[in-house]
């Protein structure tokens, strides 16, 4: 194939979806009260709060206040639990999970999972020559951390870049147009690594090589798919060569 980069998805493909889902999310979920009190104070947190309260207005939902920060922090909590409930997409919130996970990750409360072949393989792909990138639609802050605190130990360094939405969808054939300008190289000499078959179509509708991955527990293939689709089970079976 004559890879000179591999970019890779994180959700179903270096980590299990459960992971994001249900260690991630929930930890944030779980944990958003005794973190806005704890850190109530703080500028960052102070505007996060507006914003919430902002939102909340526009939901016709007002965040009660209260000069007990404990009941507010509960308040505004309750709010935050909603939107997630309601699967919302606020920058507000978006922000606030960012600040919880990054407190957790470096309290070491919370260590990103990686398949047992994901480090090893970065090893010997970077040896090769081979640049690796990520793509996924969390933040690229909360990707960083899940890389630098993972149970495989600190892999920022094999990692060139990641990208998150902002470079758009990953449903999209753009969003892999915009990431091979960036990376400079052709999609020829590029694969990327997904467990969901409509992103290696986009990715492949911009040049690029594609390979879905079946980790355990991944979301069922279609046939169809599966016969549009090459497909490895770890990254143990994927050949440069
Ligand atoms: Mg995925």
């Amino acid at each position: 194939m004559n890879i000179k980069a591999i970019i890779c998805d994180i959700e179903g493909t270096t980590t299990s979806i459960s992971f994001v889902k249900d260690t991630l999310f929930k930890y944030a979920y779980f944990n958003c009260e005794k973190f806005i009190n704890d850190n109530f104070k703080e500028q960052e947190i102070q505007s996060i709060v507006e914003n919430l309260c902002v939102e909340a207005r526009n939901d016709k939902n007002e965040i009660a206040e209260s000069d007990n920060v404990n009941e507010y922090a509960h308040n505004i909590a309750r709010y935050v639990q909603q939107l997630i409930d309601q699967d919302r997409k606020v920058s507000s919130l978006k922000l606030l999970q960012g600040k919880i996970w990054k407190y957790a990750f470096e309290s070491k409360l919370v260590t990103g999972h990686l398949f047992e072949d994901v480090l090893r393989n970065f090893q010997k792909w970077t040896a090769n020559g081979i640049k690796i990138y990520i793509y996924s639609s969390g933040s690229v802050e909360a990707q960083k951390l899940l890389f630098k605190y993972s149970i495989s130990g600190d892999l920022s360094a094999y990692i060139t870049d990641y990208f998150d939405t902002n470079v758009g969808h990953k449903q999209e054939p753009k969003s892999y147009e915009n990431i091979l300008n960036q990376i400079s190289f052709e999609g020829k000499h590029v694969l990327f690594l997904s467990d969901i078959p409509n992103e290696l179509f986009a990715a492949d509708h911009a040049g690029i090589q594609t390979l879905l991955l079946r980790r355990p527990n991944n979301y069922e293939i279609s046939e169809d798919d599966k016969s549009r689709l090459s497909i490895v089970d770890n990254f143990d079976e994927i050949k440069l060569k």
